[in-house]
């Protein structure tokens, strides 16, 4: 029951919202929950194909550009639209918007990845059909969308007649009046080619300027394969087929969608020998193999809840989105929407290695390792960029990019969330100590911890003996171009810490000239590096100013005021003690090394002045009120995070699913929940189960090992499902685990 999402009624107000949530997508395409044959005349639809990282460049327009401003930015394009299937039933139009609807059920499912739609329909006339509608794009097949369709006429209907079109002539969506989306550029695709061969739809398209060119490749396969007119127009390409509803008439759609990215120059060549490979392949083939993989995945990564049904929909929902969200090629890597809406442009931040990296990297090592692969793509883009902003050495990473530049037009909040470098080194970090694999460390994993190093050296100063850096902003954007962010200097010091420690290891195997003399800089700058604490509160202070500044005043402002990035100006948050979302807590959960007591005050004291207004903010106030004990606020926490897209709470899931709140659900189980900590001593768990639930379940890989963990009333029990006998702690018991034998533990 839980493994999918299912509607049953069709709610107007909830129509763009739907088209992200049931979104469907495998890393390479992603295609939103629109419907095939549209809405109603005048109704609004963000109608969407995206192909991972496939884009274009525009101008950045300033009123005031100043030295080191990014001049272009990228941006995801809509692609080629091979949604749409019309039908006309003895002549008149099926829309759900006219006639009356006697059935609906629309579902995605996780276990089987695919979405479907069945609907019993009654044409104003009177004609009764029933539709079955299913789509799917292939985890094997990465270039393929397929539709399935089958339509049975439940009452006197003669005839069907069938539209299915191939529309290069796209836009993307805009909205000038919300920052979290573009507010212009909406056409970027000009249509090379569109043309009708051998039943089979070709439509080409090429960026206005980035040179990338797209195609798709469709054939629409009727069970009793007639001819089908075709018709090309304006860049679309249409095919009408008549068929009898004497019995039920059932096709498939088979597009493949190809680009410059993968595909080089062939990219229409590609799509008709993709299409051809897959021509003998049945919807039900490719169902098969859709489940195959997903068992695959599901067999690592599905976390069980007894006791709620509705987290568990969350839960599931939030990682299968994850999975089709996320890049699998050397190319791409995993937006902030993912691939189910327009949202922040199809742009990749820090929201991957903090949020959803750990994610993969605790259950499929191998798409972890592909997204440090594409990140370590991006350092020489990287270093250049720290050159344009004035370093004379080390790499500053783009705060938001798809090729490795700068696409951040508005630094404060932008730019200058130097973090993200450390953000980034973590990540390599993270993936040494869960794999331990330290010929990864050697060839990729070095030279990142150590350009990222040289950036620190770069960009801080040693001042009365402490290394200090000003002038940047942590990860709460109400906040900005402050001195010593705690969240900033915190992790910058452990990236220095873990650069000597490659250095060590390694030497200079990368062969970026660092000397022992450079190294020990690192090794200085990290042990006097300065973390601002206020001995008044006895807490970290979340800058040099933070802790002087006036609080806001969270009770008494107006509910319509939220998220205040939309009402008010950024000076004016500023100036006040809030925050957009967790900065210094973050930092205690990263790098867990500050002694309880501060932890908790500092939970205390940030949590009254934080809005949550940035969705990544619960799930780290969650796993912090699980390590607190603060069990109700761990629960509450948890529950925004996990249907914070289902119940779309934040109010913009229209533009695209949270995928780092997603990836937030995971860790506030596993690192909240279960208290799971990777050290470079080993992993440690500390549980404890929400007296709401009676069991939780999950498991991890951890060096080539796969451990699964049950939470039970008052009990916990590890068990080594393979992989070589290993020792952790359980709060801070040691535990003995052996191949396939339960140990079971008290909380
Ligand atoms: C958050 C950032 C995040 C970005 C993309 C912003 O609202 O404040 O931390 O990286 O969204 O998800």
């Amino acid at each position: 029951m839980t493994w999918k999402l299912t509607r049953t009624a069709i709610n107007n107000e909830e129509l763009l919202t739907n088209e992200s949530l049931f979104a469907i997508g495998n890393g390479y395409i992603g295609v939103r929950g629109n419907f095939e044959e549209g809405y109603g005349e005048g109704m609004t639809s963000i109608r969407g194909t995206y192909i991972n990282a496939f884009h274009d460049e525009t101008g950045i327009e300033y009123g005031e550009k100043l030295h080191g401003f990014p001049e272009t930015q990228q941006k995801l394009l809509n692609v080629i639209d091979a949604q749409t299937v019309e039908l006309y039933l003895d002549g008149e139009r099926f829309s759900l918007f006219d006639g009356e609807v006697l059935n609906y059920e629309q579902s995605l499912h996780f276990d089987r990845g695919f979405s479907e739609r069945i609907v019993d329909w009654r044409s104003p006339k009177g004609k009764e059909v029933r539709l079955h509608i299913r789509r799917l794009t292939s985890f094997v097949t990465k270039e393929l969308f397929a539709i399935d369709y089958r339509i049975e006429a439940l009452n006197d209907v003669k005839e069907v007649k069938i539209i299915t079109t191939v529309n290069g002539d796209v836009t993307n969506f805009v909205d000038p009046n919300d920052p979290r989306v573009a507010s212009g550029h909406a056409k970027r695709l000009n249509v090379l080619d569109a043309k009708h061969e051998n039943c089979t739809s070709i439509v080409q398209n090429e960026t206005y300027e980035s040179g990338l060119k797209v195609a798709c490749t469709s054939t629409t396969q009727l069970a009793d394969q007639t001819e089908p007119e075709a018709e090309v127009a304006q860049g679309e390409v249409k095919e009408t087929y008549t068929a009898s509803l004497e019995s039920a008439v059932q096709f498939t759609k088979k597009s493949i969608y190809t680009d410059t990215l993968r595909h080089g120059d062939r990219t229409a060549e590609n799509g008709a020998e993709l299409l051809t490979e897959v021509s003998d392949q049945s919807f039900d083939d490719l169902l098969a193999e859709q489940k195959d993989y997903l068992d695959s995945f599901w067999s690592t990564t599905d976390i069980q809840i007894d006791g709620d049904s509705d987290l568990q929909e969350g839960i599931r929902f939030n990682l299968f989105h994850l999975l089709q969200s996320a890049g699998k090629d050397s190319v791409s890597n995993i937006a902030a929407k993912g691939l189910s809406g327009e949202g922040y442009e199809g742009h990749y931040f820090w929201d991957t290695e903090i949020y959803m990296f750990p994610v993969f990297l605790m259950s499929n090592p191998d798409l972890a390792k592909n997204l440090l692969l594409h990140r370590y793509s991006l350092l020489d883009a990287a270093k250049e960029r720290a050159r344009e902003v004035g370093h004379t050495k080390g790499a500053l990473f783009p705060w938001r990019t798809i090729t490795g530049t700068e696409c951040s037009a508005f630094f404060p909040a932008g730019t200058a969330q130097y973090h993200i470098s450390a953000d980034i080194a973590y990540s390599y970090i993270q993936y040494y100590l869960v794999t331990k694999d330290e010929a990864f460390l050697r060839e990729y994993g070095a030279e990142v911890l150590f350009e990222t190093a040289r950036l620190w050296l770069d960009t801080g100063h040693f001042y009365n003996g402490q290394f200090r850096i000003d002038d940047v902003t942590g990860p709460d954007e109400y906040t900005c171009i402050v001195n010593n962010n705690y969240y900033t200097n915190a992790m910058a010091k452990n990236n220095l810490v873990w650069a000597v420690k490659a250095y060590e290891l390694a030497g200079d195997a990368a062969g970026c000239g660092v000397t022992a003399g450079e190294a020990a800089e690192w090794a200085e700058a990290a042990e006097t590096m300065y973390l601002p604490y206020d001995e008044e509160l006895g807490i970290h202070a979340q800058d040099d100013t933070f802790l002087q500044k006036k609080v806001w005043d969270l009770e008494n402002t107006p509910k319509e005021k939220f998220p205040l990035l939309l009402n008010y100006h950024p000076l004016t948050l500023y100036r006040y003690q809030v925050c957009k979302q967790a900065d210094t807590i973050l930092a205690h959960f990263l790098l867990g090394e500050e002694d309880e007591d501060v932890v908790r005050r500092s939970y205390d004291y940030y949590e009254k002045v934080t809005t949550h207004d940035s969705s990544l903010s619960y799930c780290v106030f969650s796993i912090m009120a699980s390590k607190l004990g603060y069990d109700e606020k761990a629960y509450n926490y948890f529950n925004k995070t996990a249907r914070l897209d289902l119940d779309n709470t934040h109010g913009n899931t229209k533009d695209g699913l949270h995928m780092a709140n997603m990836g937030g659900t995971w860790l506030a189980i596993v690192y909240g929940f279960a208290g799971l900590r990777v050290k470079e001593s080993g992993i440690s768990f500390s549980p404890t189960l929400p007296e709401q639930w009676n069991r939780l379940a999950f498991s991890i890989q951890y060096q080539g090992r796969v451990i699964s963990v049950t939470l039970e009333k008052a009990r916990v029990t590890y068990t080594l499902k393979s992989g070589a006998a290993l020792t952790i702690k359980h709060g801070n018991n040691d535990v003995s685990l052996t191949e396939q034998e339960a140990v079971t533990e008290e909380i």
